[in-house]
């Protein structure tokens, strides 16, 4: 297992629509999983996309809230080749940050209510209707994907501050 090298925003990687992944049960994908699991970990981030370590594939690994066991635990999750759809209309407007945008805060609105499908890395199929930080965190991860980073979703670059001048902003 290794650390790996986090692209930031600048790198054509990132810009890149990334590849569906044929095999979802491959060494490959085992061992990429297993080094975005320990970069993610070393990075104390929330969430990461293969695009984010120079992998132009469709993976994203995240953390989401506790669902329905009673623990203060989050989430572990393994997301291969996802599709989300919106649910309704409703956006909300939350503080986003970004390992490819490091130091970063933006004010960013997103679908509030989506179900989102794909397999894990045993290539069980998944199938869940999210809402919150949840749906926030899947929508900011698959959008890395796309090649979209949570910048360009902003509709207001005034609400793009350092994460050492945040206290200056209480809009939430
Ligand atoms: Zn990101």
């Amino acid at each position: 297992m290794s650390i790996l090298k986090i692209a930031r925003m600048g790198h054509p990687v990132l810009r890149k629509k990334s590849e569906e992944i044929s095999d979802p049960q491959s060494e490959y994908v085992k061992y990429l999983v297993e080094d975005m699991l320990e970069t993610l970990e070393d990075i104390q981030g929330l969430g990461l996309a293969a695009p984010q370590v120079h992998v132009s594939k469709k993976l994203v690994i995240f953390y989401s809230p506790p669902g329905e066991a009673e623990t203060s635990e989050m989430d572990l999750n393994i997301l291969i080749n996802p599709i989300i759809e919106p649910i309704g209309d409703d956006i909300d407007y939350d503080w986003e940050g970004c390992l490819s945008v490091p130091g970063l805060r933006g004010l960013v609105p997103r679908y509030k209510k989506i179900r989102y499908k794909g397999l894990n890395e045993k290539g069980k199929k998944i199938d869940k209707t999210v809402e919150g930080l949840h749906a926030r965190v899947v929508q900011h991860e698959c959008d890395h994907l796309e090649g979209i980073i949570y910048v360009q979703r902003m509709d207001n670059l005034e609400d793009l501050v350092f994460e050492s001048e945040m206290k200056f902003y209480n809009k939430f």
